[in-house]
């Protein structure tokens, strides 16, 4: 029977890890090293980005440098992970051309996971392949897979929570709470599990990394053979630790371009969440720098990197853009699961619309906290409405639950009301996601002609399909201070309980009013 190479790399530093991956393939693109399992734990907790994700918008930097966790980014794609000390990750490194490896990339996605959830079940529990990338036990996440190539080679990877910290994770993280509303689910602690909750027990390191060897011998009919690294491998992890414990390496290849001077859109497509950053030079209207990130997986690693250069220096017009990023398509033909181009052309084109504001007396950080709803900025005319979140009114005001304000003062609610009045526009408090909803539908079939309303950007994101079902068009505005999200009590907010209190922007609810009534 065929062998590979089992290869226990035992716990080690996020850097080493990081450079371990890369050394690995690399040489398995070389043809250097045979096709091999390899067994991961982290020295420290850790914190690991998506390889085209921005550490300062998923991590909480404070808490990780003050709890000594460890930040480090993968080379695959996804989404931000927290590894607990007690975590298992694991790795098949494989030719893209062995036979048992589908072409296909949700195929692959499937071979690795079924391999991986059968050798779980070996444990006694009910792991089970979750499309697209997951392992679940009755719907909670155990484990997360993802994959990376280079020159006819793949790595493959995973993790399985074994004794998992939840709380720590969503101190750890900023969550992408946008992500959730797919799973339909309210709370991100009902999500997940561990093996110590699924057996009572924590099972020892070598029983898990037994039957998942077993699992991976079943599904591809070999047999593993323990080896340690080689010196070939070992040098050139030597090598290149320097650049994976570097913040050139961890922050700056994604880092974010300064908010003042750039535009952005947030679009969530199936396979994952996009962020736009472009900035613009005005006088030449060209695009002077572009950062796309997010928690999708892209193939190859750097086709992102290169839809950016095509897009870097090219005209800020949405004509211009459609078609690079549809010959981007067509010529580089990149697999980005669950993304197509009309959701970069979408998020691009987004992100464009507010050149438009600039004009009129908005400048680049006002419109990261414009949030558009159905049609573009400038389509909203004449809104009638001002939906208003109860989050925003004063906690101990009798009216936090009700409708009305008496424009006391004590809120930012009563001068909102105010200046909607001062537009003949009528407001209306919003106290949970039911009434949103019913709310919108009563006023789109009044004959109402668009809303202005004030959110957080986490609710938009998670509801902007929601809204866009709906069918009335508006302008969403965000709201400062910490979110239900922020907090852990969305779950709580969802039925209008959230509190803490929220404020709204005035100034630029003033901007936004009379731009949409000029
Ligand atoms: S301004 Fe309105 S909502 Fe705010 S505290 Fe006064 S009455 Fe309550
Ligand atoms: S902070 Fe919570 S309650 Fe307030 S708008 Fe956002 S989701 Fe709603």
């Amino acid at each position: 029977m065929e062998t590979w190479r089992l290869l226990d790399t035992g716990a080690r530093s996020a850097a080493e890890n990081m450079a371990l991956d890369e050394t690995l393939l690399e040489l398995k693109a070389a043809g250097r090293i045979p096709h091999t399992l390899r067994f991961l734990q982290f020295s420290r907790s850790t914190v690991l980005v998506g390889h085209h994700q921005s550490v300062e918008e998923e991590v909480r930097l404070d808490y990780c440098r003050a709890q000594g966790i460890e930040i480090n980014r993968r080379l695959t794609g996804g989404g931000a992970l927290y590894w607990g000390r007690k975590e298992l990750g694991w790795e098949i490194y494989i030719s893209k051309k062995d036979r048992r490896i589908p072409s296909r990339i949700e195929d692959l996605y499937r071979r690795m996971g079924e391999a991986a959830s059968s050798g779980l079940r070996h444990l006694g529990i009910r792991a089970y392949f979750r499309p697209r990338n997951d392992i679940e036990i009755q719907g909670r996440k155990i484990s997360g897979t993802g994959g990376t190539e280079l020159s006819g080679a793949i790595l493959f990877q995973g993790t399985v929570l074994v004794d998992f910290d939840v709380d720590e994770m969503l101190r750890a993280l900023r969550i992408p709470t946008e992500k959730l509303q797919d799973k339909e689910i309210e709370s991100v602690k009902e999500r997940v599990t561990c093996l110590n909750w699924e057996l009572g027990r924590t099972p020892a390191i070598r029983t898990i990394k037994a039957a998942l060897a077993k699992g991976f011998e079943e599904a591809f009919g070999v047999r593993f053979q323990d080896k340690a690294l080689t010196e070939e491998e070992e040098t050139e992890l030597k090598s290149k630790l320097p650049y994976f414990s570097s913040n050139d390496y961890i922050y700056k290849i994604r880092n974010s371009l300064p908010r003042r001077k750039t535009l952005s859109s947030i679009l969530k497509a199936p396979g994952g969440l996009i962020r736009i950053s472009l900035a613009i030079d005005s006088k030449a209207r060209v695009i002077s720098q572009i950062l796309i990130t997010g928690d999708f997986f892209a193939y190859p690693k750097r086709a992102i990197f290169n839809l950016e250069s095509l897009l870097k220096n090219s005209k800020a017009s949405p004509s211009s853009i459609e078609g690079i990023i549809r010959s981007f398509f067509s010529d580089q033909k990149p697999r980005i699961p669950g993304i197509t181009g009309d959701h970069f052309v979408q998020a691009l084109d987004e992100a464009l619309q507010k050149m438009h504001l600039l004009p009129k007396g908005f400048n680049e950080e006002e419109t990261h906290h414009l949030f558009p709803v159905l049609k573009p900025f400038k389509e909203v005319r004449k809104p009638d409405v001002l939906l208003l979140p109860y989050c925003a009114k004063e906690v101990e005001c009798d009216y936090r639950n009700l409708q009305g304000c008496q424009e006391c003062g004590r809120c930012t609610v009563g001068d909102a009301v105010q200046m909607a009045r001062s537009f003949g526009m009528d407001s209306v408090t919003i106290q949970n996601y039911e009434e949103l909803e019913s709310t919108l539908r009563h006023l789109n079939v009044s004959g109402v002609r668009a809303f202005i309303g004030s959110c957080c950007e986490p609710f938009y994101g998670k509801h902007r399909p929601d809204f866009e079902r709906i069918g009335l068009p508006g302008i969403l505005i965000d709201v400062a201070q910490s979110t239900c999200y922020d907090l852990g009590e969305e779950k709580k907010a969802f039925k209008g309980q959230f509190e803490n209190q929220t404020h709204l922007n005035l100034s630029l609810l003033k901007r936004v009013l009379e731009y949409c009534h000029g």
